[in-house]
């Protein structure tokens, strides 16, 4: 099945309601008035591949991944990016017109261009740094933190072992050293870091706040709060009350999805602040 001159792509997940994506990317379609349309896909687990199946026949361009199909998505392509085989996961399947499916990853560049744009990363290359969390996000988190020249990479997590498994996973793919903190030793770990990444999900709206003291990072840290729903979180307020620069999540979504926009539409879109003030107005 083919579906005309309109190109077709969407975002997997599970959830998937909760994503920026649809909106971020009708606001470039609309911009370059393309003739396109990008969905939400909401797709449980064991779904995935048999979805991946139908897009590709129903003439899918392709698609952005989520939570929690990065891991199956780098599994099921054909090829992949050197990003990718890094992560193990990739965040973007491109489906070729001979049937093959390429997947890249576009979260760890979306991640150094935010930092390098939003933050002094003069300030921390050649220093020790902190991520929160031990999930997928924080693994794109070491993979772009070791590319910015981070002296050591310090990973928190509240289960120390999944802590343990990502730097084991990862050491050999990095420079850097990395080095794990049960979580009740998050202020060894901060003491004399220089960037915080918060790579867990506790902070989102609706969930717990994030249970660590910001007066235990030195004054002159820099933060990263992935989140970006709410766009300030408790610990951004705290760290912008303590006069450390700090950014949010939005930097990092919107840069990951400019080579997905390219690839599926032909098309190089820009980070404007129109565009973070069309994602700000989102409903949450
Ligand atoms: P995962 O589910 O893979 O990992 C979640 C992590 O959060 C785990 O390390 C988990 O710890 C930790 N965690 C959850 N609740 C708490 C809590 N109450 N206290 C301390 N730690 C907690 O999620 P992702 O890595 O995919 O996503 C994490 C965050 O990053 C989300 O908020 C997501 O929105 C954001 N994100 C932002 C992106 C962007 O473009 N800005 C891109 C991708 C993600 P444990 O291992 O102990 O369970």
């Amino acid at each position: 099945m083919t579906t005309g001159s309109a190109k077709l792509a969407g975002v997997i997940g599970w959830p998937v309601a909760h994503s920026l994506s649809p909106r971020l990317h009708a606001y470039w379609l609309r911009e370059h008035g393309i003739d396109g349309a990008y969905i939400p896909l909401a797709v449980r687990r064991e779904d995935f591949a048999k979805v991946i199946d139908g897009l590709q026949r129903a003439g899918f361009v392709g698609g952005n991944v989520t939570v929690p199909h990065k891991e199956a998505a780098f599994a099921l392509a054909h090829e992949s990016d050197q990003m990718a085989r890094a992560a193990g996961a990739a965040n973007l399947l491109l489906f070729r017109s001979d049937g093959r499916i390429e997947a890249r990853n576009t979260d760890v560049s979306g991640l150094v261009q935010s930092l390098n744009e939003e933050l002094d990363v003069t300030a921390f290359r050649g220093s020790p740094v902190v991520i929160l969390g031990a999930g997928g996000a924080a693994r794109a988190a070491v993979l772009a933190l070791d590319r910015l020249g981070a002296a050591e990479i310090r990973i928190v997590n509240r289960s120390l072992g999944r802590a343990e498994a990502l730097a084991s996973m990862l050491k050999d793919r990095v420079s850097a050293p990395i080095r794990c903190f049960a979580w009740n030793e998050w202020a060894r770990a901060a003491g004399d870091a220089a960037l915080l990444i918060n790579a867990t999900s506790a902070g989102m709206r609706g969930g717990p706040p994030l249970d660590i003291s910001i007066e235990d990072l030195p004054a002159g840290a820099s933060l990263c709060d992935l989140i970006y729903n709410p766009l300030e979180t408790e610990l951004l307020k705290q760290a912008r009350a303590r006069g450390l620069k700090a950014i949010n999540g939005l930097g990092m979504l919107m840069r990951q999805a400019v080579p997905a926009f390219e690839a599926f539409y032909g098309v190089r879109p820009a980070v404007t602040q129109e565009l973070s003030a069309e994602l700000e107005k989102a409903p949450t």
